[in-house]
């Protein structure tokens, strides 16, 4: 059979790609690049600006995150360097992560930056309250990140680019997702005809078959063997069915 190629969109100009040229696009779309031309200052006119307003450097930069066990689902961010592990960590909660406020933590080159740090051991972990643009990112670098040490969910993080501009406005706050993957639709694993609305809980954990083997439709996950209430809906994220996440 045909691996199905699963498609996301581009958040700036809406066309639709797989994951495998999503970066490629991204990288030259132009409703992208104009988007940050926009604030970018041409040298000519720089000097003319300069007395008037404040120019100020900033780089931004554009990370693919993917799911390490679920990797049909993923997402591009464009943000500033002035934006914190933090605020990339609550990013990630928002858009496909939290449900029960459990901890997390990025690994970057040698160091661990945890979303809170035990105090009582000798741990070497540093706070997330650290700026993107002190952690010397590079092209190309890979950043581990986990959400919840029990029933965890893994990222991948992926420095793809770095963008240096020149700019009068303020955009440091900078924090957007540039593309995501599409809903994906699961097929009803009892019927095999429905398309698959709910979740099990259990079955995601035990059944080696993961979501393909505990995806049901609504009237079969009613006469579901591990109960009604042990089900979830299904969400786009990979955090779909674990720990009673709904999105
Ligand atoms: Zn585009
Ligand atoms: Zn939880
Ligand atoms: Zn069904
Ligand atoms: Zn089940």
């Amino acid at each position: 059979m045909k691996k199905a190629i699963l498609n996301g969109k581009c958040s700036y100009c809406l066309s639709s790609f797989s994951q495998n040229m999503m970066e490629k696009h991204l990288l030259s779309c132009k409703s992208r690049l104009d988007f940050y031309n926009e604030f970018e200052v041409t040298s000519s006119s720089k000097t003319a600006r300069n007395r008037r307003k404040k120019v100020d450097e900033i780089t931004y930069y554009l990370l693919e995150i993917t799911s390490a066990e679920y990797p049909e689902y993923w997402l591009y961010v464009d943000l500033s360097e002035d934006r914190t592990l933090h605020n990339l960590d609550s990013f990630l909660r928002d858009t496909w992560l939290e449900c029960c406020g459990h901890l997390s933590y990025f690994a970057v080159n040698e160091g661990t930056y945890e979303s809170q740090i035990d105090r009582t051991t000798d741990s070497d972990s540093k706070s997330m309250r650290i700026k993107l643009k002190e952690l010397l990112l590079e092209k190309g670098m890979y950043i581990p990140y986990e959400y919840d040490y029990g029933s965890s969910t893994l990222l991948n993080i992926k420095v793809v680019s770095s963008h240096k501009v020149i700019t009068t406005k303020n955009r440091s706050k900078l924090i957007e997702i540039s593309a995501r993957n599409d809903d994906i639709d699961y097929k009803c694993f009892s019927c095999k005809k429905e398309k698959a609305t709910e979740i099990c809980t259990i079955c995601i954990v035990e059944k080696a078959g993961g979501r393909k083997q505990s995806s049901f439709c609504k009237s079969c996950a009613s006469n579901h063997e591990c109960g009604e209430e042990m089900t979830s809906p299904i969400v786009n994220s990979p955090r779909s069915g674990i720990c009673g996440y709904t999105g």
